[in-house]
């Protein structure tokens, strides 16, 4: 836990030698453990020779492959803070993070670096653009794997791995803007081994990594955890239903971590039957609330174990809780139990000082060792999210059964209060999507005629249902429900807007 990042991963990779540790999913490269460790070595000392110091920002921009983790080691070995950026950021959303994040490097791959020269122009402060695949044959980029043939000294950094930032992550964005979250080589360690006991890993396993690197969730569970456990990841650069079974079949994949609408299309599609997922043994699903009878619907189709769901924030390193692989039956709904050394809390929803009844729901709040240093930058809001005494007010509602299972409702912010009741989106989502012509469902809460905030569903028809009404929607949800959660308005659409860690984006539904 007094271990760089690169050092609490990659310690044993010397050890894992041959062991397939990363394969392209959808092509031919792989690179064994001895591969990581000497590649992500040579880069750090190349990087260093290009002048990356101690503290300098790094910003990795790149879709899921096989060189992002041996980038972001190396830079890290550079004694580098490595900001991830969304692929698919527009230049001005990709300039406003480098100037945010006051970022001196840019590691991008060469499809995107037309975005990348642009952000960079745009945001100035850049020293240099390196690509992690094969350069331009313009001249005027490098290639990392330029670097393998270095002979430069590998970087002899001294760290403070509760002190020096190793990963600067932006929040998702759900309810207003990315913030910058300083998260410090023990941060990220510690929630590493917090993790350890509820979803063991090791050599023999193979996990999927179709959730992106660069969001917390994909960087923590499908990249630092098998890394560090000589597990094999398999890399798919984005979620595409036919390529991603086919991926499963192909490496006989044993465990998904996924983001619910993952866990949707597994339980609803109609392309799952056609092939044969039968290497699989757990799904570990987490980022977005999960409804329990669609969690039962996937394993049940699939003949797995009840998804295990697990739930944290960019905040918190991210791991506050996860249901264990080895509970055989938890309860439908929980998304897990506390982790070791975390306190957590469930404050009154009436008085913020105060504890919660016990079973009732109340705003989560968590304190321990995985808690970010700060929000870059933003003193007023990091005071905002942890308290004097240190717990992070986490803006969840949730509540803890006798058995110290933990329920997430939604988050406070998103509550519709109709008439001094209030409504969950999340519980009214889940029951749209029980109705078997709902391809998927989001619900927001809007004014109606009379100043009224009432909820709205927005409705995706399955395609064998062209003739789903609103009235048949409104219907269903009716007669499942007490009558103020009553959905009172539809709209039909295309699709529902998710952020790429697989939220529900209900700003963009709201047009704000
Ligand atoms: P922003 O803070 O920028 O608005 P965000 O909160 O969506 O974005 P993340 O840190 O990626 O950014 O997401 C953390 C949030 O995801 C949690 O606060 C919680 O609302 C939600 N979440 C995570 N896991 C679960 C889960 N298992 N069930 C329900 N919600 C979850
Ligand atoms: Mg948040």
């Amino acid at each position: 836990l007094s271990l760089p990042i690169h050092e609490a991963v990659l310690g044993g990779a010397a050890a894992f030698g041959d062991a397939p540790a990363l394969v392209d999913g959808a092509g031919e490269l792989s690179l064994s453990y001895a591969q990581v460790d000497a590649f992500h070595r040579r880069v750090a000392a190349g990087l260093a020779e290009a002048g990356v110091r101690k503290g300098d920002v790094l910003a990795l921009h790149s879709p899921n492959t096989v060189l992002f983790p041996v980038a972001f080691y190396a830079a890290t070995r550079a004694g580098a803070s490595v900001t991830t950026v969304h692929p698919l950021a527009t230049p001005e959303e990709f300039a406003k993070q480098l100037r945010d994040s006051a970022a001196r490097w840019i590691v991008t791959v060469s499809p995107l670096l037309p975005a990348a020269r642009a952000a960079a122009e745009l945001a100035g402060g850049i020293e240099e653009i390196f690509v992690c695949d094969a350069a331009p044959e313009d001249g005027g980029t490098r290639s990392l794997q330029s670097f393998l043939g270095s002979t430069a000294p590998e970087p002899a950094l001294d760290f403070a791995p509760g002190e020096d930032v190793a990963a600067l992550p932006y929040s998702s964005g759900t309810t207003g803007v990315p913030k910058g979250v300083m998260l410090t080589h023990a941060s990220i360690a510690t929630n590493l081994a917090q993790l350890d006991p509820f979803v063991p890993m090791g050599p023999g396993d193979r996990i999927l990594a179709v959730l992106p690197f660069f969001h917390i969730y994909g960087l923590t569970a499908l990249m630092n955890a098998p890394l560090r456990k000589g597990a094999t990841v398999v890399v798919l650069p984005r979620f595409e239903l036919d390529t991603f079974l086919g991926a499963i079949q192909k490496h006989r994949i044993n465990g998904l971590y996924v983001a619910p609408p993952i866990v949707l299309a597994l339980a609803k599609h109609p392309a799952v039957a056609a092939y044969d997922l039968s290497s699989l043994e757990y799904i570990v699903s987490a980022a977005a609330p999960l409804d329990a009878a669609l969690a039962e619907a996937c394993s049940a189709r699939l003949g797995l174990p009840p998804v295990r769901q697990a739930y944290g924030m960019t905040e918190l390193s991210p791991g506050t809780h996860v249901t264990p692989l080895s509970a055989a039956n938890p309860p439908p709904g929980t998304v897990g139990r506390l982790l070791p050394s975390t306190e957590m809390r469930i404050l009154s929803l009436d008085d913020p000082s105060k504890d919660a009844a016990p079973g009732e729901d109340g705003e989560i709040a968590i304190r321990g060792p995985q808690v970010m240093k700060g929000y870059l930058g933003r003193p007023d809001a990091t005071a905002a999210m942890i308290d004097a005494d240190g717990w992070v007010h986490t803006g969840d509602i949730g509540r803890v059964d006798e058995d110290g299972w933990l329920y997430v409702v939604d988050r406070v912010k998103e509550l519709i209060k109709y008439k001094g009741f209030q409504v969950a989106p999340a519980e009214l989502e889940a029951l749209l999507l029980t109705h078997e012509g709902v391809a998927d469902a989001a619900v927001i809460g809007v004014t109606d005629a009379d100043g009224t905030e009432v909820p709205k569903a927005y409705v995706v028809r399955q395609p064998d249902a062209p003739g789903l009404t609103a009235e048949d929607v409104m219907a269903h949800v009716a007669a499942r429900v007490s009558p103020y959660k009553k959905v009172r308005a539809v709209e039909f659409i295309d699709a529902v807007p998710r952020a790429a860690s697989g939220k529900i984006l209900r700003r963009e539904l709201r047009g704000s």
